[in-house]
């Protein structure tokens, strides 16, 4: 079976390289039944259920009490979290919900005063012992009105960020009954509102601890479909941010990424690209738009701290947004409904946006690490371009790689050859075209993506 399918990849390849010019109408899409069932039985109704309790806590502004079972942020954390365990004690995979505590703010910052506040963390731990790999999920659940020091007046945060935590709580529930051999950390944020400040203590934490922290998916605000003012109604386009230029980039890797001309090929691109791709070959009537730019101006979210510790991160936001709903009070302007009620939730947007990520982080689970050490051959001049990289250490062995190439001005990689040995030469120049290369199993799970480089500027 699985030789099989190693030759069917081998010919849909060898198809995509002789019909380049016309690839798309012959392009043939292998999808995995074990992914494609996972990503069928997210449920509206579920979701539908996560924001309606999120929104009966009435704020769970970060000020807000930590102790009244049903107002407040940590009434919301301990739903959050009671949902988890139950997963976990229903499931087949290992997973556990932790609390993680973190002191936060202080007198001149914009809490105001030193609090403690707590994120939830969910881990469906790995199956393959050799694979230390982690993904992570985020989405933030604290909420805010207009006033960002009002911890009391209703602030139901439906679509941000109720929409994103009900997003990973039904992956939560999935993966729990889908074991993957990587690791999947889906964390349940505060502090977002006041400064990013759960999403910067973890991501410190996982700087500290040295996790093998693979890709960083941030879901903030992935429900609205309705745009304030033009009035567009789209449920059918999502957009991934990605930094262009790495945040912590040295001087050194600025003179590297001169050179390749990467300016178009972070790490981060790379995870956007992955992202759109899985997730327009499992989720039907939605377009992936990459935005050149790691958030919207003068806003961020909680996958830029990720981003300051040196990890691949990005973020997952609606298409259209709704100034009129986001951080507003709920009431009602000259006839018009203001503030961010259930009623501004696209509940099947949500849902198909709550696929992509759990297409993508399962795709990615279930594809060997990717290779390293990926590079173009530039010592000499010739008509042809040639590769080489090495396989990845750890994990499940490749059954062969994809080879991926772009023109210098398109958006998105356009032919992938498959080959099985770590080196390859293709008969089209490496000045005219750029190049990345994946690692595939037999089954066609592929990697993330990594860049060829001609190596740092001599
Ligand atoms: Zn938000």
């Amino acid at each position: 079976m699985k030789k099989m399918i190693v030759s069917v990849l081998a010919m849909i390849l060898l198809a995509n390289v002789c019909i380049q010019e016309n690839a798309f109408s012959q392009q043939i899409i292998y999808k995995d039944t074990q992914i494609q069932q996972a990503a069928r039985s997210i449920s509206v109704k579920n979701i539908s259920g996560t924001i309606d309790t999120l929104v009966s806590f009435t704020t769970r502004h970060n000020l807000s009490t930590r102790n009244k079972p049903d107002f407040g942020i940590g009434a919301a954390a301990r739903f959050i979290k009671k949902s988890l365990d139950r997963f976990s004690k229903s499931g087949v995979a290992i997973a556990d919900a932790e609390r993680i505590e973190y002191r936060a703010g202080g007198k001149n910052t914009r809490l105001g005063k030193e609090i403690t506040l707590e994120n939830i963390i969910y881990t469906v731990h790995g199956t393959d012992k050799d694979d230390n790999r982690v993904i992570a999920l985020l989405a933030h659940y604290d909420s805010r009105s207009f006033d960002n020091t009002d911890s009391l007046i209703f602030a139901p945060g439906a679509n941000d960020n109720g929409s994103g935590v009900s997003a990973l709580l039904e992956i939560a529930r999935v993966l729990s009954i889908n074991p993957l051999p990587v690791t999947v950390k889906i964390m349940f944020l505060s502090g977002e509102e006041h400064g990013l400040l759960g999403a910067a203590h973890m991501a410190a934490l996982a700087k500290t601890q040295g996790w093998n922290l693979a890709a960083v998916l941030n879901n903030d605000m992935i429900g609205n479909s309705r745009s304030s003012a033009t009035e567009i109604s789209n449920n059918t386009k999502l957009r991934i941010f990605s930094e262009n230029v790495p945040v912590i980039e040295t001087e050194s890797m600025r003179k590297e990424r001169v050179f390749n001309s990467a300016e178009n090929d972070s790490k981060s691109r790379q995870l956007a690209r992955y992202i759109k791709e899985i997730g327009e070959r499992y989720v039907e009537n939605l377009e992936i738009k990459l935005i050149y730019r790691n958030d919207r101006f003068g806003r961020g979210g909680d996958h830029t701290p990720f981003a300051r510790e040196g990890f691949t991160s990005v973020r997952l936001c609606e298409y259209h947004e709704n100034y009129d709903r986001t951080h507003q009070v709920v009431e009602l302007v000259n006839g018009a409904e203001m503030g961010d009620v259930k009623k501004g939730v696209d509940l099947e947007y949500v849902r198909k946006n709550a696929a992509v990520n759990l297409v993508s982080v399962m795709n990615m689970a279930l594809a060997p690490a990717a290779p390293s050490n990926v590079k173009i051959d530039i010592s000499g001049l010739s008509s042809s371009t040639q590769l080489s990289w090495s396989a990845p250490e750890a994990g499940k062995k490749p059954a062969g790689y994809y080879v991926l190439v772009r023109e210098t001005d398109k958006s998105n990689w356009e032919r992938k050859i498959f080959v099985k040995e770590t080196s390859c030469e293709i008969d089209i120049s490496k000045d005219n075209y750029l190049f990345a290369v994946q690692s595939v199993d037999s089954d066609g799970h592929e990697s993330i993506a990594v860049f060829a480089t001609g190596g740092n500027l001599r």
